[in-house]
């Protein structure tokens, strides 16, 4: 895909950085399954934590398409940095600065930005993921503040996070109308990090369980308005699918790099000829729909069907070509010299995190024919 001038300098700078910086780090993440401090501190420089937001916060005022550039860069050579990137930006930032009051944007922004720590988001909990009006963390509003116990689970980088944005319930009884979300500082006494959890891929990045005991948050700490905690997830979940397609993106690109690679001096058979093509166009094929659904955020209009589609089709190209890539090469494509063995693992979260396939259908299936219905 070609695209406009600024936005190839900023690819070729970002290749650079990644191949340079994030590249050489990922085996040993992976290996010792280490947080990728080291990267997070390096993107922090580059002013890459605060990539979208303006430069009067501490960001670098850049917009969606120069974000899901970075994304897929950074996932292309190491997926657990590039989802740290992706969740601290879209989940763990994003909604402070689109729902949030001047004060909270100040007081916050600037601070995520600057990469002084990670943002966060606890939606998920033991009994509310896919069906996140489920949600049991409960919030009771007193004088002083409101009192927030529960827990949340898969929390990505909760252990390293400052700030997290906590859905909770007021009411149980209203279903996802009682929920509203809060911006709860990790120092808070009552906020715990239970455990990590370790997974099949993605061994860098932090996946965490809270625990909240009796957490007194402020009355201002709400995110917007008190009840209207769904629609304010709901929407960060949109632009947040946006990124976690350019994270499938740059690992079905790694499977591309890996077979290229692999063929370039070699005489390739119809059989590997016809695997190299089809992972090619499959893959320019998601990059197009995620560069599509970044470009329509970037005019301010909400996207869910098309971020649906980034996200759903991204995601399973890179399970698809990683595996593929495998088949092609052969053994040596399993072990720790191949990148591809590594972005194998970690593709599967992206069928999974914010909002499963069967999910991601769902939507699609309930847009397209209400798109048809107001057609007619
Ligand atoms: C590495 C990792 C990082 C994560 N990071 C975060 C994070 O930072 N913040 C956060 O809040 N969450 C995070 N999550 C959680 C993630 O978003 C959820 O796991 C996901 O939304 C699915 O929810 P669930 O786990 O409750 O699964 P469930 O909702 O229980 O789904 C289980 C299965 O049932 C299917 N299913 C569920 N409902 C339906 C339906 N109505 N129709 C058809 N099929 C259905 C699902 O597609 C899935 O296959 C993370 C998860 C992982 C693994």
């Amino acid at each position: 895909m070609t695209l406009p001038e600024r936005y190839r300098k900023f690819q070729a700078e970002a290749r650079t950085f990644c191949r340079d910086i994030i590249e050489p780090r990922a085996t040993m993440h992976d290996l010792t399954g280490t947080f990728v401090d080291d990267n997070v501190k390096a993107m922090a420089e580059r002013g890459w934590l605060g990539i979208l937001w303006p430069r009067e916060l501490g960001g670098m005022g850049l917009d969606y398409q120069s974000y899901v550039i970075a994304v897929e860069e950074v996932s292309r050579v190491g997926a657990a940095t590039g989802l740290t990137l992706a969740a601290h930006t879209s989940l763990g930032t994003y909604p402070i600065y689109k729902f949030g009051t001047t004060e909270q944007k100040e007081k916050y922004i600037p601070r995520l930005a600057r990469g002084l720590y990670l943002g966060s988001f606890g939606l998920t909990e033991p009994n509310a993921g896919s069906d996140a009006a489920g949600i049991e963390t409960k919030a009771v509003k007193t004088d002083k503040g409101f009192v927030i116990n529960g827990s949340k689970r898969f929390i990505t980088s909760g252990s390293y996070a400052g700030t997290v944005i906590v859905a909770a319930t007021l009411d149980r009884s209203l279903g996802r109308k009682g929920v509203t979300c809060f911006i709860v500082e990790t120092e808070t006494p009552g906020f715990k990090v239970a455990s990590a959890e370790k997974k099949l891929g993605l061994k860098g990045s932090d996946t965490a369980e809270l625990v909240f005991e009796d957490m007194l948050v402020p009355l201002d700490s709400v995110l917007g308005k008190e009840y209207d905690g769904y629609r304010i997830f709901m929407e960060t979940l949109d632009g947040g699918r946006i990124s976690i397609g350019a994270f499938c993106l740059g690992m079905a690109q790694c499977a591309l790099d890996t077979m290229i690679e692999w063929f370039k001096d070699r005489k390739m058979t119809q059989l590997e000829s016809k695997a190299l093509a089809d992972v090619a166009v499959q893959v320019e094929a998601a990059r197009l729909l995620v560069y599509h659904a970044a470009q329509i955020k970037d005019t301010g209009v909400r996207v869910d069907k098309e971020c649906a589609f980034a996200k759903l089709f991204a995601s399973e190209v890179a399970m698809w070509a990683t595996g593929v890539a495998i088949d092609a090469i052969g053994p040596l494509a399993i072990t720790a010299s191949m990148p591809v063995a590594r972005a194998y693992r970690d593709a599967k979260l992206g069928e999974i995190g914010e909002g499963t396939s069967e999910v991601m259908r769902m939507i699609i299936a309930k847009d397209v024919i209400k798109e048809a219905r107001e057609a007619c």
